[in-house]
């Protein structure tokens, strides 16, 4: 079985995080999507209500599992007998933001790969901090966000 974490903070869980969970179940067996406990951010959603809003955004999708997750990913992947952390690149930002957390993670697990997925152009512009600041002025995210997270949105008002 060939198993790969997908880390990120979801706050919340968009169109551009599915695309990437859906292309990286085609080239693994099985996909852990790890939620982001992180103390020093004020989130939007707690770290458990994010994942009950990516368990019900998933329904369509087999071999996917959803858990909370605080530390170091490169030693979690081990624990988990994870082989791969999936990650999304929609701009060149992201490859700058990425590449040094990659290369700390080889370190830290050379067992471990970083696999890097391209969005759909659709997508590609889809951000978490977007999708925040128009809920917070009242703006439609509907093309942004799954069903149970809009509804999630919408009810938090
Ligand atoms: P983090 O705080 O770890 O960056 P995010 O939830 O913002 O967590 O993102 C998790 C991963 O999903 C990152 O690799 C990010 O680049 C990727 N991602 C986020 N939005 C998109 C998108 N629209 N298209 C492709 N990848 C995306």
């Amino acid at each position: 079985m060939r198993k790969a974490l997908f880390p990120g903070s979801f706050d919340p869980f968009t169109f551009g995080h599915l695309d990437i969970l859906e292309r990286g179940l085609k080239v693994f067996d099985e996909v852990e999507v790890t939620v982001a406990i992180n103390s020093s951010k004020k989130p939007l959603f707690d770290p458990e209500v994010r994942c009950e809003l990516i368990r019900a955004s998933i329904g369509h999708l087999e071999n996917v599992s959803v858990h909370t997750f605080e530390g170091l990913i490169a030693d979690h992947a081990k624990k988990r007998d994870a082989i791969a952390l999936l990650r999304g690149l929609r701009q060149v930002s992201d490859f700058e933001y990425e590449r040094p957390m990659a290369s700390a993670n080889r370190k830290l697990n050379p067992g471990l790969e970083t696999v890097f997925f391209l969005p759909t152009q659709k997508h590609a512009l889809i951000s978490s901090t977007i999708v925040r600041d128009i809920h917070k002025w009242g703006g439609d995210v509907s093309s942004f966000v799954p069903a149970p997270i809009l509804e999630a949105l919408r009810s938090k008002k």
